[in-house]
């Protein structure tokens, strides 16, 4: 059985500034502590499901600087195959430039560099010989994720979509994508703006956004919902089964950044042994819960066995 989980995507250096509170437009104000942290969302995902137990190959691009050095140490130390993150002779990595301040709110500002590189020619077919699953996101070209979504499926993994940062998708790639994975404001841009119910509500009130996603073509769809938990919409299973309200997982959360990333990872690293979707869901709900419980994205991911400690 294929197992392989195939990330195509971004790489960044979050450069975070951590100060009282945000500048307004043109002011300055002074910061009180700054860090370098590996991220981007693909990268996050790729170390998530590769702590969480799956074979997982990165497909993405830095530059040939400190920062690419940096990310590639992390995600391989996490146990990832780099092999294919090409280095860009001329163009820098991707960075993130992110403000925090004293109540935890952000600005980020994204510039691409290296990620914005990546091109269809970067996922050549014998990159999915043994795939399971696909995971993908939007910080790389649509023409990109397009491409290795078709490619994918041809092998015939699994796609999983995650819609983030939000962007209109052509349908020609909603209708490759096996699995949609979004937060509640996604979902709802996603469907035109649509209402979304209350995020405590129960699964009987998602029966009209299991509908809409499913007029779209999008039949199996991962809502996630922060400390509310998630919900799964599969409209391909049996009736009756075809909405599962995930619980969260009560813990201390002291950092909620990367929570998306770490419950995408985790996600795709149980599809790709074989478990439902709710299964997975249930998983990574868990493994997200608890990588908000320290500061941190990739650092604070658990591995497989925190998890099913918290299971038992
Ligand atoms: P981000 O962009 O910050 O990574 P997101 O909007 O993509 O977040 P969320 O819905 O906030 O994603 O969180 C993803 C999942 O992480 C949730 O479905 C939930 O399982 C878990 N999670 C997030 N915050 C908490 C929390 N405070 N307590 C428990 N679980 C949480």
């Amino acid at each position: 059985m294929n197992r392989r989980i195939v990330v195509v995507g971004s790489l960044n250096a979050d450069l975070t500034i951590y100060c009282e509170r945000l500048p307004l437009p043109g002011e300055t104000v002074h910061g009180n502590g700054f860090a370098v942290n590996p991220g981007g969302k693909s990268a996050n995902q790729a170390v998530a499901a590769s702590k969480l137990g799956g074979t997982v190959s990165l497909i993405g691009a830095v530059g040939n600087d400190s920062n690419g050095d940096m990310l590639l140490a992390s995600t391989e130390r996490a146990g990832v195959d780099v092999s294919r993150v090409r280095r860009s002779a001329d163009v820098a990595t991707g960075v993130a430039v992110i403000a925090v301040d004293a109540n935890g709110e952000n600005n980020i500002i994204i510039s691409a560099g290296a990620n914005g590189t990546l091109a269809p020619a970067d996922v050549s077919a014998d990159a999915f010989d043994d795939a399971a699953v696909l995971c993908l996101c939007l910080e790389v070209s649509l023409e990109t994720v397009e491409a290795a979504a078709k490619t994918a499926h041809d092998a015939g993994a699994t796609v999983l979509l995650n819609l983030s940062p939000y962007a209109e998708i052509p349908q020609s790639l909603a209708a490759l994508s096996d699995v949609l994975l979004v937060n509640a404001h996604e979902a709802s841009m996603f469907l035109g703006d649509a209402e979304m119910p209350h995020p405590g509500a129960h699964a009987s009130a998602w029966e009209p956004v299991r509908g809409q996603f499913a007029e779209r073509g999008l039949h199996r769809v991962l809502v996630t919902l922060g400390s509310h938990g998630s919900v799964v919409l599969d409209s391909l299973a049996a009736s009756g089964e075809q909405i599962s309200r995930i619980a969260p997982t009560k813990v201390n959360a002291v950092d909620t950044t990367g929570a998306g990333d770490a419950f995408t990872g985790a996600v795709a690293a149980r599809l790709a042994v074989g478990e439902t979707l709710a299964e997975a869901a249930a998983f990574a709900s868990v493994a997200a819960a608890l990588a908000t419980t320290k500061k941190g994205t990739q650092a604070a991911y658990p591995g497989a066995e925190e998890v099913l400690e918290h299971l038992r």
